[in-house]
């Protein structure tokens, strides 16, 4: 393959529509552009004014990045208007109709590419929008995934793919995933969607499309680091023979209060955060519990309540996210009716809008993070310094928990044993109570020697992931290697 740009690489980023995806894509956009390297985002509309802003500043500070816009398409697809992204569908029916609307954006996504100038050098795309791979061949630019989780996670599906260990047991019995550094248990209702077929058809099939288009990438770039994974890193690259650039925790590209302030929110209307700010200024050092489930949180009412009833046990301060729930009208109805406002008053905030994450987590009075495990968050968690307090839900998540308390020891298990597949939570039991979110929290937060040792392993892993970003850094080294290596494609 030659390249086009051999002085002025042109790399070319193509999110998944949704803020997991869309928020490190971005942030490693920015990463890429700072090192002069030109970068366009290409996304729909409404996807694009989360991070119009953060963009302009980049093209302030004299960095070569660009968005370039298309249209999703809602008609064709049977998605409302006003939906570009999973996290907005208005109701998980219509999940199924996503991948529809992805197989559809080949045209658009095509022209739009060809007519970028400079040529691209390089497409890194999302690896569920399998339709670039043609686009890519088409146009003979090297096309390098993005998948959004961990080695550690890349290796467990490459594993369990090879072996096919999971297609011998039933539901809930546990078994290990072979040929990894630690020994890693799971149960099978634990995996992600595409190791537990749904009845859906067309899923499964846009499941495999997606398989076969990594297979035959350029190699993949991951939001993590060497040191947090590096036999997970080495051994994906010998098992799969793939390039691998480790280039993350991409969250740490925001560092001012501007930028953390604004990642991923679609209302600029407001500025709840000095309120959150103000708010977190008033407690000690690391005595706030966390709580934010993703942007996709589909426990169920059930399972929030729990969550909800532990917090008040705990008697510590908090935040809770409780924005886009599963059916948040019943979440709504019972915080009244119980008055769990009330009986929290002064030391439990709710948000029930979009949260400043990362600017929550660099605040000093943050104790612990009681995540759902999306690898975004995770990592964040990590940077934060603080332990945290697994609570898997669905996808890899279930990985990210093995991750966290057993590969890098820096958090507790809430003890969830089934994942609640997006569409299906309507199946789900109750996985955790309110006994165990109280218990959990003082097994980080409480006196004593274990939990100072977890506090003090947090804060190892968080010093690690901020030299690895800086200049001479292993992530750092690693993006100069990508440029490197798209520069001087042969
Ligand atoms: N996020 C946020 N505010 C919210 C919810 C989520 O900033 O109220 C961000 C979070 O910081 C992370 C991303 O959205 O970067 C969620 O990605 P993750 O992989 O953790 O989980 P997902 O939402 O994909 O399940």
């Amino acid at each position: 393959m030659e390249s086009k740009n051999l002085c002025q690489p042109h790399f070319i980023f193509i999110p998944l529509m949704a803020p997991g995806h869309i928020l490190p894509m971005v942030d490693m956009a920015k990463l890429l552009s700072r090192r002069n390297v030109k970068v366009t985002i290409v996304t729909t509309p409404l996807n694009s004014i989360p991070f119009q802003d953060t963009i302009d500043r980049e093209i302030q500070n004299g960095s070569p990045i660009q968005i370039q816009l298309f249209q999703f398409p809602n008609d064709e697809a049977g998605i409302p208007k006003g939906c570009e992204s999973v996290d907005t569908l208005p109701s998980r029916d219509l999940m199924p109709n996503f991948p529809i609307a992805l197989d559809m954006l080949h045209k658009p996504l095509e022209e739009l590419c060809e007519k970028l100038e400079p040529f691209p050098s390089c497409i890194i795309c999302d690896k569920h929008i399998p339709c670039v791979a043609e686009i890519a061949n088409k146009l003979k630019v090297p096309r390098i995934i993005f998948d959004g989780t961990s080695c550690f996670h890349l290796l467990c599906a490459h594993n369990l793919h090879a072996s096919k260990v999971h297609e011998g047991v039933s539901s809930e019995e546990k078994f290990i995933i072979p040929g990894l550094p630690h020994r890693i248990e799971l149960q099978k209702s634990q995996l992600p969607g595409l190791f537990n077929p749904n009845s859906n058809q067309n899923v499964n099939a846009f499941r495999e499309k997606i398989r076969a288009c990594e297979e035959n990438s350029y190699g993949i770039v991951v939001n993590s680091f060497e040191e947090l994974e590096l036999e997970y890193v080495k051994e994906f690259q010998r098992v799969t023979g793939r390039r691998v650039w480790c280039v993350g925790p991409v969250s740490l590209s925001n560092k001012g209060i501007l930028d953390k302030a604004q990642r991923g929110k679609r209302e600029n209307n407001t500025n709840d955060e000095n309120h959150y700010m103000k708010w977190l200024d008033s407690w000690p050092i690391s005595s706030v519990i966390y709580v934010c489930l993703g942007s996709l949180s589909n426990a169920t009412p059930e399972q929030l309540i729990e969550i909800g009833l532990g917090l008040e046990a705990t008697k510590r301060p908090f935040i809770w996210v409780i924005r886009g729930a599963y059916k948040r009208d019943e979440i709504e109805t019972w915080l009244v009716e119980y008055g769990f406002e009330d009986r929290v008053k002064g030391r439990g905030l709710l948000i029930k809008g979009w949260a400043p994450q990362v600017l929550i987590l660099s605040h000093k009075s943050i104790g612990t993070f009681l995540t759902h495990c999306g690898w975004n968050s995770t990592l964040e968690g990590i940077c934060a310094g603080v332990p945290l307090v697994t609570y898997p839900l669905f996808a890899e998540q279930f990985f990210n928990e093995k991750v966290v308390v057993q590969v890098l020891e820096s958090g507790v298990s809430l003890g969830a044993e089934n994942g609640v597949h997006l569409g299906e939570e309507e199946k789900s039991r109750v996985q955790v109570k309110r006994e165990n979110v109280r218990d959990a929290i003082e097994k980080v937060m409480g006196e004593g020697e274990e939990q100072e040792r977890i506090r003090e392993v947090a804060r190892k892993w968080a010093h690690m992931a901020k030299k690895a970003i800086e200049e001479g850094g292993s992530s750092y080294n690693n993006m100069s290697q990508l440029i490197e290596d798209i520069i001087h494609i042969e």
